[in-house]
């Protein structure tokens, strides 16, 4: 069975003078592992469709399944948005350790999980440091490893990079790639630009703009730098 299984997924939003389609039958699955893109232009209902993958949207009509895994209880999934929402009030190395806090993991392996991460994407000597005195790539790098903190089943990512000056992007997309390459996790990753969804994606889902109507999905086979 596949990692997440999406069977013909439409969603629709209630509007004045009717109904909206903002996803028209719409199906994918993503096996175990694999890394998926999904790129398209705006509006064309990326972001409807990761938000109901992570269950925080309602699904008109279809069905999303994650499949659990077998070693422990984790949870389903984390989600990554453009815009980092880390905690203000939390010291860096708190909030990375806030997921396995949650989860009722110990201070010392969650502080230990936490620190590993933040030496991971070179942000060890600010563990101690607060959110608002860092830089914008430094805390969407934060959300990331949060994510990651987390251990879930599937990595979720909405334009994670999008916000982003592009040599900041090209130093985390790179960071992203080798940690992907390393942990192996099951990530649908959102992106409007093909260069991204090309580079990071070992399967690239390209979505129309027009609901209902499918353009292509190819399979990228490329050496990875
Ligand atoms: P993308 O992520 O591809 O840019 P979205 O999923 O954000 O696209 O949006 C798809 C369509 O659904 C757009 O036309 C958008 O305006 C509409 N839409 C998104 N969220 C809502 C909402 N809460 N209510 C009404 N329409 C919405
Ligand atoms: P099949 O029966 O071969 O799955 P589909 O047309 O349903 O045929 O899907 C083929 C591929 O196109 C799948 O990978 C699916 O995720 C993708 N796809 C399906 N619906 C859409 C859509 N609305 N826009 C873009 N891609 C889509």
């Amino acid at each position: 069975a596949p990692k997440i299984g999406a069977r013909n997924v439409s969603k629709h939003y209630p509007t004045a003078d009717g109904t909206m389609v903002a996803l028209e039958d719409f199906s994918l699955d993503v096996a175990d592992g694999e890394f998926v893109c999904i790129v398209g232009p705006s509006g064309c209902g990326k972001s409807t469709f990761l938000r109901m993958v992570a269950g925080l949207e309602s699904i008109s009509l279809g069905s999303i399944d994650i499949r659990p895994g077998r070693e422990r209880a984790k949870p389903l999934n984390s989600v990554v948005f453009q815009e980092y929402a880390i905690f203000p009030w939390k010291t860096l190395i708190e909030n990375v350790a806030f997921g396995p806090q949650m989860r009722g993991i110990g201070r010392k392996e969650r502080l230990d999980t936490a620190r590993y991460w933040l030496d991971r994407v070179g942000l060890g000597k600010f563990s101690e440091y607060y959110p608002h005195q860092i830089s914008g790539g430094m805390k969407q790098r934060v959300s990331i490893i949060r994510a990651l903190a987390n251990d879930p089943e599937v990595l979720l990512m909405d334009e994670p990079l999008g916000a982003l000056d592009a040599q900041t992007r090209v130093v985390i997309q790179e960071e992203l790639l080798r940690i992907w390459e390393e942990t192996r996790k099951t990530v649908l990753y959102i992106t409007h630009s093909l260069d991204e969804a090309v580079l990071l994606g070992d399967r690239v889902i390209l979505m129309s703009a027009q609901p209902g109507r499918h353009l292509a999905t190819f399979k990228i086979d490329l050496p990875r730098p």
